[in-house]
């Protein structure tokens, strides 16, 4: 099993793959003015097990697009959408967020949690502009740099997990500088953080280490995952996920 199947099984059965929770989705959602619209078309990049697509569905008058590379992820989504009663309002789609199709201005909202990383906030933000109606809502979250300053040991284990890690100001203006115009920004909780994400996810590697018989491979991505959770605990007050909510303002 290749490191891609191993880590989708390690976060499928998982309601989340990333730090967030409903609350911060729901205030999300309130910061972008969309309860006020109608027969919104949205699309949810990097949706995983679909955390947010099933908020959105539930408060939204809305046809959610759920977009995600893992199909085993939007398996679950679909179960979880069904179970929820909401499974007509979401269209599962096995995709790249690389490689998006949406026609030109054909969507309200753009959502991302914990997401964009994956090709890079710069690179996302101005890509996806095209897709958005004017006037449309880039809600995405992020990893932010909360201080100026921060550990040694913190910058350099981030700068190289993801060298576009930065503060909310420089965040702030690359989407301004992309043709948005920011409605509001907020900083996940800790326990978004440990009790929504990491804990799951510790309960999990036993069983995971198991099933791939104590492989290298396995016990690789246990290890990181540690290395991960170790530093969140210690430094949590200098890093966290930013979410950022902005309208398409211009050409960008
Ligand atoms: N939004 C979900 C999942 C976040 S984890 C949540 O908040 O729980 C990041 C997700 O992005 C994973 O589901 C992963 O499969 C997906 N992903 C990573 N790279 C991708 C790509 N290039 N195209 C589409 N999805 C991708």
């Amino acid at each position: 099993m290749n490191e891609l199947a191993l880590l989708a099984d390690l976060h499928r059965d998982t309601e989340r793959q990333g730090p967030c929770g409903q609350a911060e989705t729901r205030l999300a959602i309130e910061l972008s003015g969309l309860r006020e619209r109608r027969g919104l078309r949205i699309a949810d990049l990097g949706c995983g097990t679909g955390a947010s697509t099933l908020v959105l569905a539930h408060m939204l008058d809305a046809s959610i697009v759920a977009v995600d590379f893992l199909e085993p992820f939007l398996e679950t989504l679909t179960a979880r959408a069904d179970d929820a009663g909401v499974a007509e309002r979401i269209i599962p789609c096995t995709a790249s967020m690389e490689a998006l199709d949406f026609a030109a201005e054909s969507l309200d909202a753009i959502w991302s949690e914990g997401a964009i990383y994956n090709i890079g906030f710069e690179r996302g933000v101005r890509e996806w502009h095209r897709f958005l109606k004017p006037g449309g809502i880039l809600a995405v979250s992020e990893l932010t740099w909360l201080t100026e300053r921060r550990p040694a040991e913190l910058d350099a284990y981030w700068r190289e997990q993801y060298a576009e890690v930065d503060t909310a100001a420089a965040k702030m203006a690359l989407l301004e500088h992309h043709g948005y115009a920011p409605l509001g920004y907020f900083v996940l909780p800790r326990h978004c953080w440990l009790e929504g994400y990491y804990l799951p996810l510790q309960q999990r590697f036993q069983t995971f280490l198991s099933a791939h018989e104590n492989s290298a491979a396995a016990r690789t991505i246990v290890q990181d995952c540690r290395q991960e959770i170790d530093l969140y605990e210690r430094y949590s007050q200098y890093f966290g996920y930013g979410f950022y909510i902005a309208r398409k303002s211009g050409e960008g």
